[in-house]
C-alpha cells in the first residue's frame, strides 16, 4: 500500500490521518497515511529515509521552513509562503516542496461559502507563517486592496513588500492596528494565534464594510473571540478555519493521487469531531 505521513512536533492532534483516509476511501485510493512526531535534529534525515519507499508527506509546526529548505524544487506559491506543507518526489526522484495552505483558505471562501475576492477590499490581521502562505493565492484572486496589519508592524510591512511584486492592480500595504481608524473592508481575515490566547486583536469598530466577511484561520468547537467580534458587527458570513484544513488536505491529496476528494462531508466529519 502507498504510503503517507504527516510530520511535525507534538502531532498526536493531527485531524490529517482521519481527513486523508475519509479521502482515499471516498475516492476509492489504497494508501495508509499516519501522524509521525519527529525530533528537531532528525528532521531532514527521516524525511530521506521516508522517500526511500513512502509516497508523499505533509509537514506541520515546526517543520514548514525546514521542509521548505530541503527541497530542492518548490512551486511558485512556496517560494513565497518561505513554507513547505507538502513534500513529493517527481519523476526524476527530485523532492519537490509546494505550499497549499493558502489555496486552502482561497478555496474555502470562494467554493464552500461563495464569497468572492476580486475586486474586494481584504484586510489580515497578523504577519506570521500562515500569512505569508495566503498571500500569493489571495493576491491571484486580484482584490482591489490588500492591507496586512501586525501587533508588530514591521513584519506587516515586510510582508507588504515581499507581496507587492505579485500584486497587478491591487493596492497593497502593511502596518499597524492604528493606522485602521476610517477604513472598511469587506473581507476580514485573522491569521493571529490570538484566538488561541482567547484574546482579540484591537480592532476598530466600523471596520467591517456592510455585507463583510469575517474568516478566522484557527477553528474549534465554539466560536472564536474573533468571529464574536464579527458578530457584533454585524458580518453576514463568520467562517472559521476548519474549512481551510480540510481543503488544503485536499490539495495535497490531489497533488499525490491525481484526483481530488469531495470536501464538504469531510468537512461536516472532522466538526462533529471536534
Ligand atoms: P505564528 O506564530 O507564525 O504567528 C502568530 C501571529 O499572531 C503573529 O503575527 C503575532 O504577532 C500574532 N499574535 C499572536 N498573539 C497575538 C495577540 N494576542 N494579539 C495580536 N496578535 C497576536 O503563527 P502561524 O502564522 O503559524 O498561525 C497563526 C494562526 O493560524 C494560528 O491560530 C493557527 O492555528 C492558524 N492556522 C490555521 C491553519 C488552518 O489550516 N486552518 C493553517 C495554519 C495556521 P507578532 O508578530 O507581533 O508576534
Amino acid at each position: 500500500m502507498d504510503q503517507y505521513a504527516v510530520f511535525g512536533n507534538p502531532v498526536g492532534h493531527s485531524k490529517s490521518p482521519l481527513i486523508h483516509s475519509t479521502f482515499a476511501k471516498q475516492t476509492g485510493e489504497s494508501l495508509a497515511y499516519q501522524a509521525v512526531a519527529v525530533e528537531p535534529e532528525q528532521f531532514s534525515d527521516r524525511v530521506e529515509h521516508f522517500f526511500q519507499q513512502g509516497k508523499g508527506l505533509n509537514i506541520t509546526v515546526p517543520f514548514k521552513q525546514n521542509a521548505w529548505q530541503l527541497a530542492k524544487f518548490l512551486t511558485p506559491r512556496a517560494k513565497v509562503a518561505g513554507a513547505v506543507n507538502t513534500l513529493y518526489l517527481d519523476a526524476q526522484g527530485q523532492l519537490c516542496g509546494d505550499n497549499t495552505d493558502g489555496i486552502g483558505m482561497v478555496s474555502d471562501l470562494i467554493n464552500n461559502h461563495q464569497i468572492c475576492l476580486k475586486d474586494s477590499r481584504i484586510l489580515i490581521l497578523g504577519a506570521g507563517g500562515a500569512v505569508r502562505g495566503v498571500l500569493l493565492p489571495v493576491l491571484e484572486q486580484q482584490p482591489a486592496v490588500l492591507t496586512i496589519v501586525n501587533r508588530t508592524a514591521a513584519k506587516a510591512v515586510e510582508l507588504a513588500v515581499l507581496a507587492e511584486p505579485y500584486a497587478a492592480d491591487t493596492r497593497v500595504k502593511g502596518g499597524s492596528y492604528d493606522e485602521l481608524q476610517g477604513e472598511t473592508f469587506d473581507l476580514i481575515i485573522n491569521g493571529t494565534s490570538a484566538s488561541l490566547q482567547g484574546e482579540l486583536p484591537p480592532l476598530p469598530d466600523q471596520l467591517l464594510a456592510s455585507g463583510g466577511c469575517c474568516y478566522d484561520m484557527m477553528y474549534g468547537p465554539s466560536e472564536t473571540p474573533f468571529l464574536l467580534w464579527g458578530r457584533s458587527q454585524g458580518a453576514t458570513h463568520l467562517i472559521d478555519g476548519l474549512g481551510m484544513l480540510v481543503e488544503q488536505a485536499a490539495e495535497s491529496f490531489s497533488i499525490w493521487r491525481g484526483v481530488k476528494p469531495n470536501t464538504q462531508e469531510v468537512i461536516e466529519q472532522v466538526r462533529a469531531a471536534l
